[in-house]
């Protein structure tokens, strides 16, 4: 009888002998792969150490690991020798954190590695493989039918395995983890010198992120979110529900949850939030972000801070503004979105990123009465060096009402990233109708209503905005109140600049911010 261990060397061996189809090899390694992750954690695991060259890492021929390090088993061939090594021996926890590819099934025809923790030595006897012209089933006694039924067995017996161990573990193994990840960008974290928060959690994260310099960001993150405990539900959008969290039982933060269907809306975000440079007091402040297994499912949290107000869209429903208000907010929005489009040189660089889906929804509201922006999921980063755009692995591209009219009709220049600033500052204009309308002027404000509620049905379609942005060329109108004042009709101005159908003409945010700051020093407003 031929043992487990092997059976799975003849088969190893037969297929990097014999299968020149580079996919086949890496599907093959995959099922090998997935087959030996199932049992993710175990106490204490002993694994066989060595190989057919000196390993520096083995001090005898096993190793021991705890948590959940991994047995692995390398096979290398030397693309011009021929010669084959083979190396065993311990992955600890630490080691694949910080080299997380060590594992994954290698894409090169010369090198197959896999790693295990089903069992103790799983990785295989240190009975190092012949050299290429010597086979395995002439020294094992096995005969070429004997090898065939085998294989084909094995290889039946392992395809049934990876559809059921696909379904079963599926999500654990592909959730990626955006904070391990670099991301185009660098996606360490970094916190911008001066930005002040009165949030405790936030100063506390701030206080382990930079202290410890690359630190273990993914640990801290884990940590605080771990200790959150979700209250009430504040908010529902496109992948699922905002809660408001209670952070090691006293403090706020807000907790979005993502299915695990939407995974890669919650990896992209948390990619975004973690940009080099990325916080500003105008910018919502990201925490952490979590998956973590409850059960059958993982939950994707993405941890931020908590703003009571909730959003500009909830705040402008209920409550009116005065001047000094209606500055704070646009002027906030506008540093927040200026901020985003930057772009910094030097070693702290900060890419510079369009938002492509502002709306008062999405923008929240501080205590201090100034704004922050949310919901980056749908952002896109700009390379200036390779000129390059990271666009998001999904296909949305915004909220229909609030889209540019170069988006509508599709004729947005992709290649450039000017016009994704651009596109964003025609929705700036709207937000700025959408407060501006909520004005105390002379007693009076206007009610809420969102841009186009006269133009368009609810819930429009991208027909529907269209005809009535591209066709007929219609904006926001100003109302007879705004014209009996000098500040609402700057403001009114300074929004037709924003959405101007020719999208160069359109003022840049930097632009908008210096605009309302001269028309509120003009008009003796000051806010506090
Ligand atoms: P989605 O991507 O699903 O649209 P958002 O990030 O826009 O999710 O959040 C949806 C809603 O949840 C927001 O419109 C807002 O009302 C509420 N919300 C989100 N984040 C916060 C927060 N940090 N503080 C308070 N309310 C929030
Ligand atoms: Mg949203």
């Amino acid at each position: 009888m031929i043992s487990t261990n092997q059976l799975l060397r003849i088969v190893t061996w037969n297929f990097f002998r014999n299968l020149s189809n580079m996919k086949m090899k890496s599907f093959t390694f995959v099922v090998f792969y997935i087959c030996f992750h199932i049992h993710q954690t175990q106490a204490e695991l002993h694994c066989h150490c060595g190989g057919n060259k000196p390993n520096p890492f083995c001090s005898s021929d096993t190793c021991t690991v705890e948590g959940k390090g991994q047995c692995y088993h390398h096979i290398q061939k030397m693309p011009e020798s021929g010669n084959i090594y083979e190396s065993y021996g311990c992955f600890t926890e630490g080691t694949l954190r910080s080299s997380p590819f060590v594992c994954k099934p290698s894409t090169s025809e010369y090198l197959v590695q896999t790693c295990c923790n089903d069992e103790d030595y799983c990785n295989g006897e240190p009975i190092f493989l012949p050299p290429p012209e010597t086979t395995v089933p002439e020294k094992s006694g096995l005969t070429s039918s004997h090898q065939a039924t085998i294989i084909s067995s094995v290889a039946g017996i392992l395809l049934i395995l990876v559809v059921v161990i696909f379904v079963l573990v599926k999500r654990r193994s592909t959730i990626k983890d955006p904070l391990s990840s670099s991301g185009s960008n660098g996606s360490s974290l970094s916190i911008k010198e001066g930005y002040v928060t009165d949030n405790k959690v936030s100063s506390e994260f701030d206080d382990w992120s930079s202290g410890s310099g690359a630190g273990q960001p993914l640990l801290v993150q884990r940590t605080i979110a771990r200790q959150v405990q979700l209250q009430e539900v504040i908010g529902k959008g496109r992948y699922g529900e905002v809660y408001r969290g209670k952070w090691r039982g006293d403090e706020n933060v807000a907790v979005k949850k993502f299915s695990s269907r939407d995974e890669r809306s919650w990896f992209r975000e948390a990619e975004i939030y973690q940009t080099v440079m990325l916080r500003h007091e105008n910018v919502l402040g990201f925490i952490a972000a979590d998956n973590k297994d409850v059960g059958t499912w993982t939950e994707l949290w993405l941890l931020t801070e908590y703003h009571e107000n909730g959003s500009l869209f909830d705040y402008l429903e209920r409550t009116q503004v005065d001047q000094a208000g209606l500055f704070k907010l646009s002027i906030s929005i506008t540093s927040g979105l200026e901020h985003l489009h930057m772009e910094f040189l030097g070693t702290q660089a900060k890419p510079p990123i369009a938002h492509r889906d502002l709306k008062s929804k999405n923008i929240l509201v501080k205590k201090n009465g100034e704004c922050a922006i949310a919901d980056l999921g749908l952002a896109v980063r700009h390379d200036s060096q390779t000129d390059t755009i990271d666009i998001p692995l999904n296909n949305k591209v915004g909220t229909i009402r609030y889209m540019a009219p170069e988006v509508l009709d599709e004729t947005l220049n992709m290649r450039h990233f000017d016009s994704f600033k651009r596109a964003d500052i025609y929705s700036l204009g709207l937000v700025f109708w959408e407060i501006a309308r909520r004005a105390d002027v002379g007693g009076q404000a206007l009610e809420y209503e969102l841009p186009y509620f006269d133009a368009v049905p609810n819930d429009p379609s991208v027909e529907d905005m269209r005809a009535v942005v591209c066709g007929k060329k219609q904006r926001p109108t100003a109302y007879p109140l705004w014209e009996q004042n000098d500040c609402l009709r700057g403001v009114y101005k300074i929004m037709c600049e924003c959405w101007y159908e020719n999208c160069s003409a359109r003022l840049t945010a930097l632009r908008v911010k210096k605009a309302l700051k001269k028309l509120q020093d003009e008009e003796g407003i000051k806010i506090v």
